[in-house]
């Protein structure tokens, strides 16, 4: 005998693509177990919230999983027909993100590298919650040309590129083009390098990068007020994401400092 589910329902707000994750269920002799597949380079969350006439769930209700990278048939709960005389109701409603929604601690202590090359100078020139555009946001703009090369500040994963983009303008809705190399380090926490230029990416989604690998060349689109490279550590929840401070190795790679705004810092490591 088969247990139809009455109601199926995936609503999701994730921001990549959504074949790369889904959630499903199959049917075992008791019920059905509920899967999820992941087949982005980080880890998903995912809130699972069903609906359920007639079935328990052997792992709870409204709970968050944390489906690892490159996971199939991840296993989230069974649920068990209760009563099999009776009809059944199986509905559930789903959001996810990136990310361990569920990442408590982090490497506080690492030492970064300046996102450049050896032997260059840039100027910081808007900080932690800079007033310019970074308000509530822990992130640092690093002026510099169209074309300077980027190198990776911290080794990790690159799990999303956009590089499509050409314009820019000062306009906060035209964050919605910016470009950007996403890398997933492995504490949990996230970098983004962004305002890169069109095709300037020189990774790929799946690419395991070295600290001091070179990435890619900074631009000046999305939005921007000029080229510069604009760069966040963060820890992304399922509906919201946090920037995290940082620091940075700087001159000859023996001074370990938080970076200040309207200073410029030098690379000779
Ligand atoms: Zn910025």
């Amino acid at each position: 005998m088969r247990y139809m589910p009455l109601l199926f329902i995936v609503l999701g707000c994730a921001v990549f693509a959504q074949d790369n994750f889904k959630i499903y269920y199959k049917d075992t002799p008791s019920g059905f177990k509920v899967l999820a597949d992941n087949n982005e380079y980080a880890p998903v969350s995912a809130e699972l919230n069903m609906k359920l006439t007639n079935l328990k769930s052997s792992n709870g209700n409204n709970k968050v999983y944390v489906i690892p990278a490159m996971t199939k048939e991840f296993e989230l709960t069974n649920l068990t027909v209760v009563d099999r005389k009776k009809p059944l109701k199986f509905g559930f409603n789903t959001s996810y993100n990136f990310g361990d929604h569920n990442l408590s601690n982090y490497d506080k202590d690492y030492k970064y590298f300046l996102p450049f090359g050896k032997g260059e100078t840039f100027w910081l020139t808007q900080g932690y919650n800079g007033n310019i555009s970074h308000a509530d946001e822990y992130a640092l703009d690093f002026k510099m040309p169209i074309g300077t090369k980027i190198y990776a500040a911290r080794e990790g994963v690159v799990t999303d590129i956009e590089e499509s983009y050409s314009k820019r303008c000062t306009s906060p809705e035209c964050a919605k083009q910016n470009n950007y190399i996403t890398i997933y380090h492995d504490d949990g926490t996230f970098a983004e390098y962004t305002h890169i230029k069109k095709n300037g990416a020189e990774v790929n989604i799946g690419d395991r990068v070295e600290k001091g690998q070179f990435i890619g060349y900074s631009g000046d689109v999305g939005w921007a007020t000029g080229p510069h490279l604009h760069f966040i550590v963060y820890q992304q929840k399922i509906k919201s994401m946090q920037t995290l401070k940082t620091r940075f190795l700087v001159d000859d790679g023996k001074r370990f400092i938080e970076l200040q705004e309207k200073e410029q810092y030098t690379r000779n490591y």
